[in-house]
């Protein structure tokens, strides 16, 4: 069967957000999880239109179709899950951002205090599965939330930086304690540089 669609590589080595994220949830969530969706989406997409498509044309054509909610399902979990591995970094991850994005946290969202705060509350609130965004959308900064695969990205709004706050990215580490879990990623890896060239993109 045609595999048109592949697992990307992490970004950095499966221990190196340790120990804010440990390389055991590393293992399951990019080995198993992401790689789940990838399989699913091969075998979803094999014989269809969507088999030759770049996945955001595959996310873009399937998203609010119920026929295709498979597809988008899996299509945009990959992309999602590749993007939060480029949301953060091992090094000089997290804390306040540098350079322009510093410059619009505080004219579009009330200053960084403000923006840890309600990104935090973004991710903690979203009930059930899904995903807290960063997004520059018609030019000005704006905190998303989406349920289960949803993603900004099937919408005009250009997402800049994700948590993931499905259970399976943080309970080996947490257990129950979303809001720890969030907070730390906020504060130690989040990666203001790539958010940075993503704006200017
Ligand atoms: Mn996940």
């Amino acid at each position: 069967m045609a595999t048109p669609f592949t697992l990307p590589p992490l970004p950095y080595a499966d221990d190196a957000l340790s120990p804010v994220i440990s390389a055991n949830t590393m293992g399951f969530h990019y080995g198993k999880h992401h790689k789940t969706y990838v399989d699913n989406l091969n075998k979803l997409s094999e014989g269809t239109e969507f088999a030759a498509m770049p996945l955001v044309d595959v996310i873009k054509k399937t998203a609010g179709n119920a026929d295709k909610v498979g597809i988008f399902n899996n299509a945009a979990q990959i992309w999602n899950h590749t993007f939060f591995w480029e949301s953060m970094t091992p090094k000089s991850g997290g804390g306040k951002p540098t350079g322009k994005l510093a410059a619009l946290i505080d004219s579009d969202l009330g200053g960084y205090d403000k923006f840890k705060s309600d990104f935090a509350q973004a991710a903690i609130t979203q009930f059930g599965s899904g995903w807290a965004w960063l997004v520059s959308d018609n030019g000005k900064l704006a905190i998303r939330k989406t349920g289960n695969a949803e993603t900004p990205i099937s919408g005009s709004a250009k997402p800049l930086l994700t948590i993931d706050v499905w259970e399976h990215a943080y309970y080996l580490d947490y257990q129950n304690r979303r809001a720890d879990f969030v907070n730390t990623v906020i504060d130690k890896l989040l990666d203001w540089s790539r958010a940075n060239e993503r704006l200017g993109a």
